[in-house]
């Protein structure tokens, strides 16, 4: 890999060569993929990349850590639609909006980005089995693009996710361990596991690559922006691997010169499970917290990726904005409604945290802003309809229909 120097410890800065089967630094720190910008430069420019085809993650191949000899991944990763809401953007007070819907990705969530350089890295490493413990969608990811590319899983989620994803699961033909515990013990258990049976550990933050799969939102972001980045860029946080990810792309094009400014960051987390805008606001180290919220792809009370997700937010000079439960319901059928967006609660978050921050005189008015939907709606269908409740049911009989519209005050012009 002539574009990739090493991996740094992002803690004691200890530097180890990339071999594919990286974990974590003997410190016990989490290692960062560090580039030789000047060759990359010299292989990858604007134009070239305007001219590619290749609408997946891998037409960034040259700032992505794989040999040039590995095949791109099956699944059509990456290439999710990047809608401008000048509408929306009024109401809230920005010149711009743009939202980004990774939902839309073969398994319906933005881990996909970082479950296809799993499996990259696992070909190389030459392994057979991957696995992983999540929250619900890395596992999802993981077992479709493993299917796919004809590798086994086994994967650890904690017993309350969502069915939709459980069904992923067991329809990609993951080894599916649902472990009765928090996803603190459901991680533990899956680190034992790997170390026993010697599987490729797709765990997020500790495996360094996956952070560089996910960072692909945020290069394609600026090349559907024209390389014009927006003054603010919002996005939910559990573990923290894909804020991180997010910054590190800005930061590549920005070494590159592709673009010449970075948006602040707007952290979204649950105000249940905030530890690390908790941090943020503290100024001092983060704290376990509960997983007390329903958006459970965020609900992680010992972030996995803290440290680089806190050193992101606070190079950007971000902002850590906690939503309710209740205002992640509303965003949910706000951008239902005004959009024709569907996201799953943690999906929603970092747009309830722009809508906040909006409101709250956070941002200032004229700003540009965007935002990302990192997984679809139907994740999880139970939170929709908590969210947007249930439609009138009635006989088959027209005039009980109009008599329901007259007492339900039902408009039909
Ligand atoms: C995993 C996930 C996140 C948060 O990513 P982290 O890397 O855990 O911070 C946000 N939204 C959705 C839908 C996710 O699945
Ligand atoms: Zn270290």
């Amino acid at each position: 890999m002539k574009q990739v120097r090493c991996a740094r410890c992002t803690i004691c800065g200890r530097e180890y060569p990339a071999v594919p089967e990286l974990t974590t630094c003997h410190c016990g720190g989490i290692l960062d993929i560090v580039y030789d910008y000047d060759y990359i430069r010299s292989v990858l420019t604007k134009e070239t990349l305007a001219q590619r085809t290749n609408p997946t993650m891998w037409r960034y191949r040259e700032l992505l850590p794989v040999e040039d000899s590995t095949p791109d991944t099956p699944l059509r990763v990456g290439g999710s639609p990047l809608y401008a809401q000048s509408a929306l953007a009024d109401e809230l007070g920005l010149d711009a909006l743009w939202i980004k819907d990774d939902g839309q990705n073969p398994t319906a969530s933005l881990k996909d980005r970082a479950s296809a350089m799993a499996v990259a890295k696992a070909w190389e490493a030459g392994a057979e089995i991957i696995a992983c413990s999540s929250t619900g969608n890395a596992a999802s990811s993981l077992a479709g693009n493993a299917a796919a590319a004809g590798l086994k899983t086994y994967i650890f989620v904690p017993e309350r996710a969502p069915k939709g994803k459980v069904a992923q699961l067991m329809i990609f033909g993951a080894h599916v361990i649902s472990v009765r515990g928090s996803y603190e013990d459901t991680f533990r258990l899956s680190a034992q596991a790997i170390e026993r049976y010697g599987w490729y550990n797709r765990n997020a933050a500790v495996n360094p690559y996956l952070s560089e799969g996910k960072k692909t939102v945020s290069l394609e972001l600026a090349e559907q922006l024209s390389w014009q980045m927006p003054d603010h860029l919002a996005i939910s946080v559990g573990d923290g691997c894909t804020i991180a990810g997010v910054w590190k792309g800005l930061k590549d094009l920005y070494a590159l010169g592709f673009i010449d400014r970075l948006p602040r960051l707007i952290s979204g987390q649950a105000a249940g499970c905030c530890p690390i805008n908790r941090a943020i606001r503290t100024g001092e180290d983060w704290q376990p917290m509960e997983e007390n919220t329903l958006a459970d792809s965020i609900a992680v009370g010992v972030p996995r990726n803290a440290h680089k997700a806190l050193c992101a937010i606070r190079e950007s000079r971000g902002l850590a904005v906690d939503v309710t439960d209740e205002e992640i319901l509303q965003a949910m059928t706000f951008l239902g409604r005004r959009c024709g967006l569907f996201g799953e609660p943690a999906g929603v978050t970092g747009f309830a945290a722009l809508h906040k921050a909006c409101r709250e005189g956070l941002i200032e008015r004229g700003a540009t802003a965007a935002c990302i939907i990192t997984g679809n709606g139907l994740k999880d269908v139970a939170n929709a309809i908590a969210a947007a409740g249930e439609p009138i049911c009635i006989p088959p009989d027209l005039e009980e229909m109009v008599r329901q519209f007259r007492i339900r005050g039902v408009t039909v012009e």
